[in-house]
Order: structure tokens, then C-alpha cells, then sequence
């Protein structure tokens, strides 16, 4: 028997954390943060205290996975924190802009005792065995599946069946499957998306604004980007770092988006915006260069394109509320018909969705029909 815990991103997209229990030891797969959160909802609601939780897994360094580390320390935390070297390597810069100074001060992350392991090693913690996989989502993202007490837990974390940049590895068969419901019933396939964004590029010969997370979609959105590009100069060293290890790519992405990298324009906060495609993070316009960016193309009234989530109360949010940007999502988590084929070769186990409010969930479950669409944060499952 295993006891799932949802601590966080069910009924609700951020602080993503499910916590395991077989009886024996307590696991706990993320612990993210939710932009935007009153205070109370910002970080993951544990079911126990931290101190009785043996073992923290990360899947990637998205803050809605990793945010609430510094704060889970100071919640008394002391076990083993198992990722990948590229979410160690992408940690700190999520969690400056994202952990509470006061937890970031106090509890830094070096506090933490680190265990790193490559995507598709199988790891073990007291009687618990954890299999990993790509997630075709980030470079060194991972899906963790989770055997004990007679049970398989599959967490999905943030998937991309198909993405034209990362690797997916297929996931095993389970009894529970935590599923990335991110996109609800969005049916329409990635190339379709990719087209319609390098449409708005090319009709805007005086440049825009593209606000994009530091990992994963930035290294999509220079795959398909035409003609000339400027990135923020910070973000070039972590994005090469991203690209560093072939392995963790498809085939080919690695050299394609080093040209674009190495002849992208380098815009420096304070300057000009370029007249071309900016690329800067984070993507809600809530952290790095994006903010400025997003006060001077505001100004100006340079265009803005957004293409991922935009929590309530971001400076992103309110642009689009406003009509003073456009959003066209770069799928970053599963469409509808990917997530059936996930569900299904999975062997159709029951499931559950993160990463989605109720009325998302609602709209799947008619091709979903295992899916429960009721579940949300503070609930507990025995399976
Ligand atoms: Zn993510």
C-alpha cells in the first residue's frame, strides 16, 4: 500500500509536491512555489511535519518544483535531496528570484545534502525504488515512477512528449498516474503553435519582446525563431550550459541552437530594445531582465508576445489583460491527445492531474475518463 499526499499544484497550477508514504518512509517528489499566492498558498501544505519527511526528489528547477527548498529547510527538513547536475546547476538562480529573502539568507541551499543522478538511473530510498526518465521538458528534467508497498506511483512532473529540442523516455506501467494536466484540452499540435508565433515575428519588423522562462522553452523558442535575434546578455552562460551535455538533447538540437546563440545581438538591461526578437526571462515578467523589458516596451508601446503561463497578479498577466501584449502558447506540457497516449501505454492506471484548476480538468475527462477530476491540494489517496 502507498499513501499519497497532494501538498501542492492539484485543483491549482503551482507549488507542485506530492509526498509518498509506504509505511515505512515518507518521500517527497518537488517542492515548488506558486507566483502570485497569498502567502498562505505560496508554498506546498505539508502533510506531516518536514523533519518526518526522509528524502526530497526533484524533478526540475522550474520554480513551481524547486521554489520552496531554502523554505522546506526552514521548516526543519534534514534528509538527502535527490536531482539531476543540470537542475543543481539551475537551483540558485531559481531560487533568488523566487525564495523568500529571509528563507534565502537563513537556509540557503548549500544547507542542503545534495545526491545527484542522471536522467534514467533507478534510485532507492529505504524500501521505496524510484525509476527516472526524460521529460522532454528541460534539459536534465525528469519523471520519477515510484515502487513500494506492492504499489507504482508514476509523477510525471512537466512532460513534452514531442518536444523539437529535448527527449522524452517512455514511462512504465503503474497503478497511479499524476499526469502534467497544464494545457487542459489543448488538442492543437506543437508545430501548429511554432507557426503561428514565427507569423507574429515576422510581421513585426521593429522588434518585440518575448518574456520566456530560463530553462527549457527559451532553448525551444531559438530553435524555431527566424532571421536575427537578441537574447539578455545574462542569460547566454545558462543557456549554453543547458546545451553543454548532447546527451540530454535530441539529436542535432545541440549544434542548432549554438549557431543561434553564438550570433544572437546581447541586449543589456538600461539600452535600447533591439529591433528584432528579444528573448529575455523569466516569462511572467515577475523576475530577471524581463521586468525592465516589460516597463520599456509598455513605454514605448513596443510589441510583447507571450507564450506561456501567466499567473494572476504578474506583470504579464495584467499586459494581456490590458491588450498591451499577445500570447501565443509554445507548448511547453502535454496537448489533450498526448496525454490519452501517455495514460494508455501506461497501462490506462488510475489518474490524477497536476498542474490544473477543476474546470480544465472537467474539459479532459471525456477523453480521460479515469481521470478524478475532484482531487486538489490537502487531499490524501491510498492506493
Ligand atoms: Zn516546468
Amino acid at each position: 500500500m502507498q499513501r499519497l499526499h497532494l501538498q501542492g499544484g492539484f485543483g491549482e497550477k503551482g507549488r507542485t509536491s506530492v509526498l509518498i508514504d509506504d509505511g515505512e518512509s515518507r518521500v517527497m517528489l518537488d517542492a515548488g512555489i506558486k507566483v502570485g499566492a497569498a502567502p498562505k498558498d505560496y508554498h506546498p501544505q505539508l502533510a506531516c511535519a518536514a523533519s518526518e519527511i526522509d528524502a526530497l526528489f526533484i524533478t526540475h528547477a522550474h520554480e513551481d518544483h524547486i521554489g520552496a527548498l531554502c523554505w522546506l529547510i526552514g521548516q526543519g527538513f534534514t534528509g538527502p535531496v535527490f536531482m539531476t547536475p543540470t537542475t543543481r546547476a539551475e537551483m540558485n538562480a531559481t531560487l533568488d528570484q523566487y525564495a523568500h529573502v529571509s528563507d534565502l539568507a537563513r537556509f540557503p541551499s548549500s544547507n542542503a545534502m545534495i545526491e545527484l543522478f542522471l536522467p534514467g538511473d533507478t534510485l532507492s530510498f529505504a524500501k521505496q525504488k524510484i525509476k527516472t526518465g526524460h521529460t522532454g521538458h528541460v534539459a536534465g528534467g525528469v519523471w520519477f515512477s515510484v515502487e513500494s508497498g506492492g504499489k507504482r506511483t508514476l509523477y510525471c512532473g512537466d512532460v513534452v512528449p514531442e518536444s523539437a529540442v529535448f527527449p522524452m523516455t517512455a514511462m512504465p506501467e503503474c497503478d497511479m498516474m499524476l499526469l502534467d494536466c497544464s494545457y487542459g484540452d489543448d488538442a492543437i499540435p506543437a508545430s501548429e503553435r511554432a507557426k503561428q508565433i514565427v507569423e507574429w515575428v515576422l510581421a513585426r519588423p521593429e522588434g518585440a519582446v518575448l518574456p520566456t522562462p530560463l530553462s527549457g522553452r527559451s532553448l525551444e523558442l531559438l530553435a524555431i525563431l527566424p532571421g536575427p535575434l537578441a537574447i539578455a546578455d545574462v542569460m547566454y552562460e545558462p543557456l549554453k550550459a543547458q546545451i553543454a551535455d548532447p546527451s540530454l538533447l535530441r539529436p542535432g538540437a545541440a549544434e542548432r541552437i549554438t549557431a543561434r546563440l553564438d550570433t544572437a545581438h546581447r541586449w543589456h538591461p538600461g539600452s535600447p530594445l533591439p529591433a528584432c526578437p528579444l528573448l529575455v526571462h523569466d516569462g511572467m515578467g515577475s523576475a530577471g531582465p524581463a521586468t525592465l523589458a516589460l516597463e520599456m516596451a509598455e513605454q514605448k508601446g513596443h510589441p510583447v508576445l507571450l507564450s506561456g503561463h501567466l499567473p494572476e497578479g504578474s506583470p504579464a498577466h495584467r499586459m494581456r489583460e490590458q491588450g498591451r501584449a499577445d500570447w501565443f502558447r509554445l507548448p511547453t506540457h502535454p496537448t489533450l491527445p498526448q496525454n490519452k497516449l501517455l495514460w494508455e501505454n501506461s497501462g490506462r492506471p488510475r489518474l490524477l492531474g497536476h498542474s490544473s484548476e477543476a474546470k480544465l480538468l472537467n474539459a479532459m475527462q471525456q477523453a480521460l475518463p479515469a481521470l478524478v477530476t475532484t482531487a486538489v491540494t490537502g487531499d490524501s489517496i491510498e492506493i
